[in-house]
């Protein structure tokens, strides 16, 4: 989903969250003042006293947990008095509760708030690319340890690179699984609505058929696509949000070649659906994910169930849009959304959790879960979305989404407790991806 015509004070906000005040994105634990093990060969030792360590998948939390953390990877988890490795870093959050990294299963790291056509047409990919890279780091140190980035909005194969500079180091942010340029049919994608004989670039990958379709999957997996991204319906908006067309943009046989091709290289699909037509015919083609689902009925859901499907509904685009411009229109495609959503949430249903960040500043991520809670989602289940259900959702289960010895030492802390207002999420203060530091805003003990 995009929109046009934001405020750009939205845009300052990124800024000035950017601009403030935080330690070095990478820290490794080798350079502390504990300095690397003799001979310099075994993984440095990280330990984290939790105030409070929340289980997310219990729900219970122990005061005084001590996390052990050897290079990238969880150690063990200790109990209050638990014996600290010698020659360990000890990190002190005892004033703060310790949650897993954060998963967002839908961003767009290439998407600014602001008009959208300006973006595709006046901006270079360059400097697009260097936007993605702050909007990246804003994610992380909100406290997303994992993205999921389903497509770079015109920006081409960016996402794809921004993957793999963050992997080497060469700039901080979440560790992510990208979809690159998304696939539509013509005339159901921007920009629109600029004259017949003029050239403008696309939003998404246009393909006709059966066999074009085949060939941009084939493409977009050799430039580094994890998920094939496809648009099953599109919609245009009025200024008022209004939605005044909702078009399937596929034919049974052309959603059904894109994921067969998707599937022969294993790469999931991601199907964008408004309604129930796209979304059955896409859950019939296969897809794993169907993202946003603002109108979906009892039978489309029902469909979801009996085939591991996942809903990615997106609640804060739509609620903050709704926000920006409270016009009876948008009040409508949000009251559709929530009803959609509560409904999945009746069936239980597999709910992700992906806040489409990118049409809205990416430090706001987590308002996705305060909307999950405010439409009813009990606390613990939304940040269970937001990690086990993601992990697996991304098929990484075996190595993130919760805090346990083996994974990837993907770990945040707040000041609050979660379960009790989920607004905490709001106040990450520490952020642990894969055993570096991104985050210490307390600056904690390092090295003592
Ligand atoms: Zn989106």
């Amino acid at each position: 989903m995009h929109r046009s015509h934001l405020p750009s004070a939205l845009l300052l906000l990124v800024i000035s969250v950017l601009a403030a005040d935080l330690v070095p994105a990478r820290t490794p634990l080798a350079e502390s003042a504990a300095g690397p093990a003799a001979g310099g060969t075994t993984p440095p030792v990280a330990a984290i006293r939790c105030g409070r360590l929340l289980d997310v998948r219990t729900g219970t939390l122990t005061e005084g947990a001590v996390v052990i953390v050897r290079g990238e990877r969880i150690e063990s988890v200790l109990g209050p008095g638990g014996a600290v490795p010698a020659g360990a870093v000890v990190y002190d959050l005892s004033r703060r509760t310790v949650l897993p990294g954060l998963i967002d299963a839908h961003t767009h790291t290439f998407l600014q708030p602001g008009d959208y056509d300006v973006q595709l047409l006046k901006q270079s990919l360059p400097r697009r690319t260097l936007q993605a890279a702050a909007s990246a780091r804003a994610l992380l140190l909100a406290g997303f340890t994992t993205i999921r980035d389903l497509e770079t909005e015109g920006a081409m194969y960016g996402d794809a690179a921004l993957r793999d500079a963050i992997a080497d180091g060469v700039v901080p942010g979440p560790r992510m699984q990208v979809a690159t340029r998304a696939i539509s049919t013509t005339g159901n994608y921007a920009l629109l609505g600029y004259a017949p004989e003029v050239i403008v670039p696309k939003g998404v990958q246009i393909a006709d058929g059966p066999f074009e379709i085949r060939k941009a999957v084939r493409e977009q997996i050799s430039f580094g696509a994890d998920w094939i991204k496809v648009y099953g319906d599109y919609r245009t908006f009025k200024p008022s949000g209004e939605i005044v067309d909702l078009r399937v943009t596929m034919t049974p046989e052309e959603m059904s070649a894109l994921v067969d091709e998707a599937g022969r290289r294993h790469r999931p699909v991601a199907a964008h659906c408004y309604g129930d037509e796209a979304a059955r015919q896409a859950i019939r083609a296969g897809v794993r994910s169907v993202e946003h689902g603002l109108f979906l009925d009892e039978t489309t859901f029902r469909m979801m169930i009996d085939r591991s499907v996942y809903y990615c509904p997106t609640l804060a685009a739509y609620y903050k849009s709704w926000e920006a411009t409270p016009t009876p229109a948008w009040k409508k495609v949000v009251d559709g959304h929530r009803e959609s959503f509560q409904r999945a949430l009746r069936m239980k249903v597999r709910i992700a959790s992906g806040s489409d960040a990118g049409d809205f500043p990416p430090a706001e991520a987590a308002s996705e879960l305060e909307l999950m809670v405010k439409y009813g989602m009990q606390p613990l289940r939304a940040l269970q979305a937001a990690t086990l259900v993601d992990a697996e959702l991304l098929g990484w289960q075996d190595r993130i989404g919760s805090i346990e010895p083996g994974k990837l030492a993907d770990l945040i802390a707040v000041d609050g407790n979660p379960l009790e207002e989920i607004g905490s999420l709001r106040r990450v203060r520490f952020v642990l991806k894969g055993g570096e530091v991104a985050l210490d805003q307390d600056g904690a003990a390092a090295g003592r």
